[in-house]
This record gives C-alpha cells, sequence and structure tokens, in this order.
C-alpha cells in the first residue's frame, strides 16, 4: 500500500487543476517577484507556491497533491512508505537501480541540468539511475504543469514531472528524486515540533495539508533547515502559504534562522540516503 504515496510539489485536485489548465502557471505576480532586483524567486518553495495551482494534469490516473507531493485518490492518508515495501531494491553489487525515461521535449540544457541531477547520486550513494529497458518499475521525467513526484516507488511505472517553464535547477531536480526515493519534506519530520513552528492560523485554507507532521523515518540523522527537502519561510515578500503575510513557518528557538534555501543535497539530505539504501 506503501507504493501510493506519490510526491510532488504543488497542488489541488486533479479536476481543480484542470480547469485551470489554460492559465499561464508561471504568471509573475507582485508577491514572486523580488522589487529589488525585477527577479522572479526561483527557490524551491517559490516554484512549489507558484505551480501549485496546477499540478498533476500529467498524471494518468485519478490523483490528488499534497504541495509537490502526488497522492492516489483514496490513500490520501499515507504513511511513511518506506516501512512498507515502497523502497527501490537493491541489487547483489550492493546499487540501487533506478530506472528512468525522459520526455522529448527538453532542450539539451534543460537534459543536462536534469542529468546533472540525476547523476549526483552517483557520487556519494548507491543510488544509480538508468536508462529503463524493460524494468516494471521506472520513473518517467515529463514536463507536466509543476515539479511534482510520488514518495517512494510504485508499480508499473511513476511520473516525476519537472516542468521545464520552472522547474529546471539542481536543486528542483534533487527534490523531486529524494520524494521519488522515500523521503518527505523536513519540515514534515515526525520531530519537527522541536525545530519549526508552524502558524496554522495564517496558512491559506486549504494547504494545510502542506504543513502536517509525518511519521516518518528519521534515520537518526539530524533536522537539517537546509536540506533540500526543506520548505523555505519566505517568497521574498510573501511568506509561504500564507494567507495574511504572516508567517507560517518559523525556525525554534532561534527563528533568525535561514531554512529552505539550499541549492543542492546537504550533507544530512546524502546521509539519509546512504542510510536507508546502502548501509
Ligand atoms: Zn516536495
Amino acid at each position: 500500500m506503501f507504493l501510493l504515496v506519490v510526491a510532488i510539489c504543488l497542488l489541488l485536485s486533479s479536476f481543480q487543476a484542470q480547469s485551470r489548465y489554460t492559465e499561464d502557471i508561471f504568471e509573475k505576480s507582485s508577491e514572486e517577484i523580488d522589487n529589488s532586483s525585477g527577479q522572479v524567486d526561483k527557490s524551491l518553495t517559490a516554484i512549489i507556491e507558484r505551480t501549485n495551482k496546477y499540478a498533476g494534469q500529467g498524471l494518468n490516473e485519478p490523483s490528488i497533491m499534497f504541495g509537490d507531493i502526488a497522492v492516489s485518490t483514496g490513500l490520501e492518508i499515507a504513511g511513511p512508505c518506506t516501512a512498507r515495501g515502497c523502497k527501490w531494491q537493491r541489487s547483489k553489487s550492493g546499487q540501487v537501480l533506478v530506472p528512468y525515461v525522459i520526455s522529448d521535449e527538453y532542450s539539451s540544457r534543460e537534459k543536462d541540468v536534469i542529468f546533472q541531477g540525476l547523476r549526483s547520486f552517483e557520487k556519494s550513494t548507491c543510488i544509480r539511475f538508468m536508462p529503463r529497458t524493460n524494468h516494471r518499475d521506472y520513473i518517467s521525467i515529463e514536463s507536466n504543469s509543476g515539479c511534482y513526484s510520488f514518495v517512494g516507488r510504485r508499480i508499473g511505472g511513476q511520473t516525476v514531472s519537472l516542468d521545464r517553464t520552472g522547474c529546471i535547477s539542481l536543486n528542483i531536480v534533487q527534490h523531486e528524486l529524494l520524494h521519488t526515493l522515500g523521503f518527505h519534506h523536513e519540515h514534515n519530520r515526525s520531530d519537527r515540533d522541536n525545530h519549526v513552528q508552524i502558524l496554522l492560523k495564517n496558512i491559506i485554507p486549504g494547504q494545510e495539508q502542506n504543513f502536517d507532521k509525518i511519521k516518518t523515518n528519521n534515520l537518526e540523522t539530524a533536522y537539517d533547515y537546509n536540506s533540500v527537502m526543506h520548505y523555505g519561510r519566505q517568497v521574498f515578500l510573501q511568506f509561504a502559504f500564507s494567507k495574511n503575510r504572516e508567517p507560517t513557518i518559523i525556525p525554534i528557538p532561534d527563528s533568525s534562522m535561514s531554512i529552505g534555501r539550499a541549492e543542492k543535497m546537504s550533507s544530512n539530505d546524502i546521509l539519509r540516503v546512504n542510510r536507508l539504501y546502502c548501509r
């Protein structure tokens, strides 16, 4: 059953998403633009927020989205999948093969970034993303609306969406691949209350599940504000998923700590992959 949790970054029900399909998902609103530089915020949280209204449209099954996590309809209440068989299989050689196919629609520059993300796991873990031949289970990297993935391996293939319009950066690629490997967001960890405070009263109605606490297997690793799986507190002038311009997530006890600005996997992210798959 655990094969069912899916991860992604942004959401709404597929029905709602469909109705907005024609809109520009990356339309720049005032709160997404840093007024001082005029540049669009490329941080993970910013991209998730921007795309979360439209994600899931490319899924070929009834699914709903929690942030950038896709979950099959009827299985919304998903536990920690790594305890229930959604891990990828380790071969006798000790390597963990994750077959992939990649859409032809990407440019060579975009593919370079995606391949950089795939290969980044080889340097420090036993994970090996390899082109699919006849494998039953695999990931299909596609440019759908939004950046998203399921959590953990699913039987018969699964979509990892890396939207050409906003998801092609190393941190986003690694983030979605970590979901595929079974990892949740850092601020959803079972022990997160010791490290961050969630201010539910400030969260946009319907977006509260982005901040749910999950019974995660933390693999005896430290909570990591710099994990590539940690949401940021702010998208430039706007707090993440906030309905009232007040913070939704603040680190404790030091509220000034930087969170969710990782440009690549942290050493803790890598350690977790090793502890889950490689030891
Ligand atoms: Zn995510």
